[in-house]
């Protein structure tokens, strides 16, 4: 019999903006449930109103449909305060919910106490301990509770879809806060309820989470929902090792937009990055799907090199169609400069560049003024086709003695004013013989 079709999701908070470490999330997501003919859901979990923005929210929409990542289902949870506080009745009917006073200060210097004693900085129960008189007075004086998770102190072993058989021993974690002072209820216990509700079948997501994932299987448990599988896949980190850089900026979804990464290099590297498979540049997210498997992924540090990225980046930008080259660029493409540049391309965005060089007045570089007007001497009649590079500088050799890069680069930097760039044969018929005479005599032409 075939297994259910799974139902997965992707949780980003929207304070701030997606970077490579959540887009990881939301890749793995999407493939799995694409790969297994699921369902993939986008929920954003704006519980933390404070920091919570629509703009962030916005911004992570748009990244997430900038790489291809649609979505089958849609929540908001600042939607959905009636269900947390159903959930949260259920769990103080059930005695699993208990009243706690100290302030932020007062639990800090309790656990720099217990590191000083040698011990886990285990939240104490002391909240549990309290009697009503000394709640009464709590409040009398100004307190307002937050409330914990009574957790059984039990073992919770589950089979992690990546990390094998976990086993973690409820005793060793705090009674996690679910409720703050002002009454709204915490990631902890909205994300359950949501995942809960929502049939989530599977939950996806960095190692950061395991220690949340033994508490939370707990509360799934205590709110008789079926409890979903886990899989939690490592982090990301520099090539170097060290943390993701993310105060610069520069590894969100955005800047590695606008430094002109194709969405599908994102995709392709993330689909494959910690896995023993080959990182290859995919195309297409079907291809990305196919041999997509979640128990490749290893639990070592997932290394970022750039450098990967756009090699990955510029290959897939080559094997565009001229007709989805244009597309991506919003600007039609000459098909025939489209064919001269596209292997030399690092990013879509310069093929513009080529176009203005083939097609504008250039001002040229001329290193050797006697050669290069010898040189348009030399240039055979007619216009230019692809032969005519290979005649033309057989010609010039023959004439100068030069060869190599003394015979090709003057006449490069003539023709385009630039050290590198597409092959000349493809270009010069482009640039046509008027503009090229003019050129290689050091007119702006
Ligand atoms: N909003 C949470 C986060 O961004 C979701 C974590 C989860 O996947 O459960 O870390």
């Amino acid at each position: 019999m075939q297994p259910p079709a799974p139902r997965v999701r992707f949780a980003p908070s929207p304070t701030g903006e997606l970077h490579l470490g959540n887009i990881k999330a939301a890749v793995i997501n999407w493939l799995f449930a694409r790969a297994h003919g699921g369902q993939f859901v986008l929920r954003i979990d704006d519980t933390d109103t404070e920091r919570s923005t629509a703009a962030f929210e916005a911004g992570i929409l748009g990244d997430l449909e900038w790489l291809g990542l649609h979505w089958d289902d849609f929540a908001r949870q600042s939607e959905r305060n009636a269900r947390y506080d159903a959930a949260v009745q259920h769990l103080r009917d059930a005695g699993r919910l208990y009243a706690c006073y100290e302030t932020p200060d007062e639990l800090n210097r309790k656990r720099g106490l217990q590191r000083a004693a040698g011990r886990p900085p285990v939240y104490d129960r002391a909240g549990l301990k309290l009697t009503d008189a000394e709640r009464a007075a709590l409040e009398a004086g100004g307190r307002r509770p937050h409330w914990r998770f009574l957790l059984n102190q039990t073992r919770v072993v589950w089979d992690d879809l990546v990390r094998g058989t976990q086993d973690v021993d409820a005793a060793s974690l705090s009674d996690p806060v679910l409720i703050r002072e002002d009454g709204r209820p915490l990631y902890t216990i909205t994300s359950v309820v949501d995942d809960g509700e929502m049939a989530i079948s599977h939950v996806i997501r960095g190692e950061d989470h395991v220690a949340n994932s033994a508490a939370q299987i707990q509360l799934f448990e205590a709110l008789g929902h079926a409890v979903p599988t886990f899989g939690h896949f490592a982090l990301i980190v520099e090539a170097d090792g060290a943390p993701l850089s993310k105060r610069d900026g520069s590894r969100t979804v955005q800047a590695l937009r606008e430094q002109g990464i194709e969405p599908m290099a994102l995709v392709s590297l993330l689909s494959r990055l910690g896995t023993a498979q080959p990182v290859e540049a995919f195309a297409t997210h079907d291809a990305a799907v196919a041999g997509f498997d979640l128990a490749t992924f290893g639990r070592a540090a997932a290394r970022f090199d750039e450098r990967e990225l756009q090699k990955l980046s510029a290959t897939l930008v080559h094997g565009l169609s001229v007709e989805q080259a244009a597309e991506r660029l919003g600007a039609p493409i000459d098909p025939a400069l489209w064919e001269a540049v596209r292997g030399n391309l690092e990013q879509l965005r310069d093929v513009a560049i080529w176009q203005d060089i083939v097609s504008k007045p250039v001002e040229p570089v001329i290193e050797d003024a006697a050669f290069t007007r010898r040189a348009a001497e030399l240039l055979p009649e007619g216009e230019p086709d692809p032969e005519t590079w290979g005649i033309w500088t057989k010609a010039v050799r023959a004439e100068s003695g030069r060869k190599g890069r003394d015979l090709f680069r003057p006449l490069r930097l003539a023709l385009t004013a630039q050290e590198h760039g597409p092959e000349m044969k493809a270009l010069l018929p482009l640039i046509g013989r008027t503009r090229a005479l003019g050129r290689l005599r050091g007119e702006t032409a």
